[in-house]
């Protein structure tokens, strides 16, 4: 029988570890699939979407800047990817309908519990940023009962939009960075794109409390801007976002495959060379 195909799509796609990460699941677990990466714009979006799962496609993620169209695209979405309005992972049914679901936010918050120990429950959390990226962890973190939950924006209408849009689900406010003046939270997540251009969103001083985490959903090969702006600030743990992209993996992979691969050995194996590409 002809092997199961997946891919992502997104733009730009060329240096996404999107298809190593799944590749070292699939032999992990002893499943026989293939993976690619493919370019593809907003504009042709619907076009190769139908083309993939007509060639026998299984299964798609979605990144930036696709996440709202799948999102559209699906035939029927799951609840968490209901409440975000944007889907990463699209999975062909049995009955050839096409389901969405949205892993980024359980991807965050399970790298987060299971492999640093950081919890939410009853933690002064801060996101900063109000895009795609905030959409999708908003429910998940809030699901996870923390005291506080706040927005900040550079587009300060946009946080207190996503924050309206959420309140529902738990305690969350939306601002401006100016007004996180005298505030300080146990846990500060970065979900803006500052640091794929090295930037900074412009944070107070004391914003962290004592023994307080950051944590940025950006990565790269050195540390990022905030990651770097956490250490400085005195932060018990400072961390990147290459966990959340294999754990979002790992969950999407699951839902196509119906096994849970283990992510400690990949993201090592991903850290490590990293660490050879920074020496
Ligand atoms: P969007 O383009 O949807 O949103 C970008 C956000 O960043 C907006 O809130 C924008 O503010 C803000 N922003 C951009 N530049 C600056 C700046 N210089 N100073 C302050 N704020 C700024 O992006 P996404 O939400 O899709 O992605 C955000 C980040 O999350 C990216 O770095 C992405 O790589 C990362 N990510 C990581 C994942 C992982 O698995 N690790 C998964 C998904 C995302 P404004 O509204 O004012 O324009």
């Amino acid at each position: 029988p002809a092997i199961d195909r997946y891919a992502v799509f997104g733009s730009p796609i060329k240096h996404s570890k999107s298809p190593q990460i799944h590749r070292l699941f699939a032999e992990q677990t002893g499943q026989s699939l293939s993976y690619e990466a493919q370019e593809v714009k907003a504009e042709s979006f619907a076009e190769a979407v139908r083309a993939f799962f007509a060639a026998g496609g299984k299964g798609l993620n979605c990144t930036v800047p696709l996440k709202e169209l799948a999102y559209r695209f699906a035939s029927h979405k799951t609840g968490r990817a209901e409440r975000s309005k944007a889907t990463n992972t699209l999975a062909l049914q049995a009955d050839g309908t096409i389901l969405g679901d949205n892993t980024d936010g359980c991807g965050l918050v399970g790298d987060l519990l299971n492999n640093h120990r950081i919890t939410l429950a009853g933690k002064r959390i801060l996101i900063l940023g109000a895009g795609g990226a905030s959409r999708g962890i908003l429910g998940p973190i809030l699901e996870e009962a923390p005291a506080a939950l706040v927005i900040a924006n550079r587009t300060v209408e946009k946080a207190e939009r996503l924050a309206e849009e959420f309140e529902c689900l738990g305690s969350i406010a939306g601002c401006g960075f100016e007004a996180l003046a005298g505030r300080q939270f146990d846990l500060i997540l970065n979900a803006t794109s500052a640091s794929l251009s090295g930037e900074l969103p412009p944070l107070p001083e004391h914003l962290l409390a004592d023994k307080g985490n950051c944590y940025d959903l950006a990565y790269g090969n050195e540390p990022t801007a905030f990651v770097r702006w956490g250490i400085a600030q005195g932060a018990q743990k400072s961390l990147d976002g290459l966990g959340m992209l294999v754990e979002q993996a790992a969950e999407a992979f699951f839902i196509w495959r119906g096994v849970r691969p283990q992510t400690h050995p990949v993201i090592d194996l991903l850290d490590r060379e990293r660490k050879v590409v920074e020496t």
